[in-house]
């Protein structure tokens, strides 16, 4: 679409609100004047007396017109200006586009991934629960479900942040390997089996970056709070190199503050009784086993190389070897699956009793085999009622069944707009989930793909240090590990000034 700015530049508000209401569409920014009946967008910021800002946005989209208007003002500093600018032409925007589509989005007018930060902010300042509810669904137009979702969210991030001290972070491993590739993933690379024979160097390397990060956490003085192994499927790994990795980061890093850690097990057809007593004895408490859907003919279309039954026998073998907290997720939205399958699905899981149960929303990401990848056409997904049937059936089941929602963030390209959410059986709350989503402390990544997210405890700044994504990558930057852990150690140090 066309974007005409007049009386300002903000280039970031229009496009994140473009992304909201016209999904399918990407910003241009002609350096001529709008031709007559060509879709455009037209956004105005005017400055009146007294900090009054008025924003109006003229759309024209497929041949329907339609106008939106918003004002607000400020009376603080430029960054005060800045953030009442962005609002109201946001707004504008809003207002213009939601008039021409003849609906609003799930989330009303909020843009971004992590919805939760308003409520947070807002009930940490001390509105009440009345007062936030009546922000969300009023000023932001967000959906009353949905804003009880974000609020009950806002509950347990404000919590967590209260658990947590000033020399603690968590530590995440991503273990880039699956056995095979699913349909709806952009991340892992196309020749699943030719990377996997990079796992054994890969772990030598893995098992010198956690030396390297142990001895720099050492140094600077802070301690690990919590540990999440991710990926990928980390139980593509055997049970020997799992053993190598627990037991290196047992004996080097310093965990006696560390109160849970995570190992996603994720794939059934990677989980064995072996591999599962090799998380036991170093001290896993947590794990994930990821049905995904609990119908055999959409695994199947999905590209797992298992079944319903596999994910019946694992979570079993899980629950045998004693793991006290279980996370199970599920994915509203998959191709070939229907309300009724979906809604199957998560009443078997739910009735396997899991502490943990993470409903996702289908995103469409760039390289998943989804959008298509020439070998054919891309394959028919449920539409956006049907999802939207998913997600309240969900809400609805695991409120019954005594979960809560904890943590939940949206992503771009996401089926209907909608959203990821995690719930739990209340005290079961993955802290590490709640820190990374809302961003409470500073999370050290190792491993293929992890992202180093330092974050300044005064300012919220956060800086991202990327460690490779793909095992062949990685295998040749042992150079950038330790540049990266160095940059850390001056972060670190720098905030116990
Ligand atoms: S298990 Fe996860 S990371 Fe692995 S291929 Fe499937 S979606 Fe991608």
């Amino acid at each position: 679409m066309n974007l005409y700015f007049h009386g300002h530049d903000y280039k970031y508000a229009a496009e994140q609100m473009l992304l909201t209401l016209f999904p399918q569409e990407r910003p241009v920014y002609p350096d001529h004047p709008p031709a007559a009946g060509a879709d455009r967008l037209v956004l105005t910021l005017e400055e009146g007396d007294n900090g009054r800002l008025t924003a109006r946005a003229d759309l024209l989209f497929q041949g329907r017109r339609a106008a939106g208007e918003d004002t607000g003002c400020w009376t603080g500093g430029a960054l005060e200006r800045d953030r009442t600018a962005q609002r109201v032409l946001k707004m504008a925007f809003y207002r213009a586009g939601t008039r021409l589509l003849g609906r609003e989005p799930p989330w009303g007018a909020l843009t971004g991934v992590r919805p939760v930060k308003i409520p947070t902010r807002a009930m940490a300042a001390g509105a009440s629960r009345g007062e936030t509810r009546r922000r969300l669904v009023e000023d932001y137009r967000v959906s009353p479900g949905r804003a009880e979702l974000a609020m009950d969210c806002a509950d347990a991030s404000l919590k967590a942040a209260a658990s947590l001290k000033p020399d603690e972070l968590s530590l995440y491993i991503g273990i880039p390997f699956c056995p095979t590739r699913c349909a709806y993933c952009s991340f892992v690379s196309a020749d699943v089996s030719r990377t996997l024979r990079l796992l054994p160097p890969f772990v030598d390397l893995l098992l010198e970056e956690v030396d390297m990060a142990a001895a720099m956490l050492k140094a600077q003085g802070f301690f690990i709070r919590t540990v999440y192994i991710g990926g990928g499927t980390p139980t593509t790994l055997s049970a020997p190199q799992l053993d190598a990795l627990l037991a290196r980061v047992r004996e080097r890093c310093d965990l006696s503050r560390c109160t849970e850690f995570t190992v996603e097990a994720g794939r059934p057809d990677t989980i064995t009784a072996e591999k599962l007593a090799v998380l036991r004895r170093w001290g896993v408490d947590r794990v994930s086993v990821n049905p995904q859907t609990m119908e055999d003919h959409v695994l199947s279309a999905m590209g797992r190389a298992h079944t319903a039954d596999d994910i019946r026998r694992a979570f079993a073998l899980v629950r045998e070897a004693g793991f006290p907290c279980v996370n199970m997720d599920l994915i509203a939205g998959l191709p070939q699956d229907t309300v009724a399958g979906f809604c199957a699905s998560l009443d078997e899981v739910l009735s396997f009793g899991p502490e943990n149960i993470t409903v996702h929303t289908l995103a469409l990401k760039k390289g998943s085999r989804l959008l298509g990848d020439g070998s054919g056409p891309a394959p028919a997904l449920p539409p956006a009622e049907a999802v939207d049937e998913m997600l309240s059936y969900a809400w609805r089941s695991l409120r019954a069944a005594g979960q809560r929602p904890y943590y939940l963030y949206r992503q771009k390209y996401m089926s209907g707009s909608f959203e990821n959410v995690g719930w739990s059986v209340p005290g079961w709350e993955n802290l590490y989930n709640i820190c990374m989503m809302e961003e409470l402390h500073t999370i050290l990544s190792l491993g293929g793909g992890g992202i180093t997210k330092l974050i300044d405890p005064v300012t919220g700044h956060i800086q991202r240090l990327s460690n490779p994504k793909y095992p062949h990558e990685y295998l040749q930057s042992r150079e950038k590990l330790r540049s990266i852990k160095a940059q850390t150690a001056a972060f670190l140090a720098a905030g116990k000034e």
